[in-house]
């Protein structure tokens, strides 16, 4: 199984909410063997499943090589006033970040890829698996 369908398996398991997104990510070592899960608002105080991955590992620096896999695009701005995931993950000195989905400009305007290459971060698009992430992530929204 990809790696990211783990990440998704992660987002299933997210509280539907209608005013955010239900993300699922994992850490990986350079080997792939799996660091740390986390999903949106796993942990109190909304936090975010990038977060919750990092946090869980005491926002310790991860070992060279470290990869993220998240379904959505890490956030580049956080309405809350808590630290963006990208800077998160950019301190923690993750080296690449593998997504399924960009995030649509639903609540802000993301320019977390962007932020990320910025950073010397290799970014990787995934393809194939959109439309599921996507669909998991919108699930509490208004419609759905
Ligand atoms: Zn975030």
């Amino acid at each position: 199984m990809h790696l990211l369908q783990l990440a998704l398996e992660e987002a299933k398991k997210c509280t539907p909410s209608s005013t955010a997104f239900c993300v699922g990510a994992l850490l990986v070592n350079a080997g792939g063997n799996i660091l740390s899960t986390g999903y949106s608002r796993e942990l109190p105080g909304n936090t975010h499943a990038e977060q919750v991955c990092l946090q869980k590992l005491g926002f310790r620096r991860l070992p060279a090589g470290s990869a993220c896999y998240t379904t959505m695009e890490p956030c580049s701005e956080r309405l809350s006033g808590n630290k963006p995931c990208v800077d998160n993950l950019i301190e923690a000195g993750v080296e690449k970040v593998y997504m399924g989905v960009k995030e649509p400009d639903t609540f802000v305007k993301c320019v977390g890829v962007d932020k990320l290459q910025e950073a010397g971060i290799e970014v990787t698009y995934v393809p194939g698996l959109e439309i599921d992430c996507m669909e998991v992530a919108i699930r509490g929204h208004k419609g759905r």
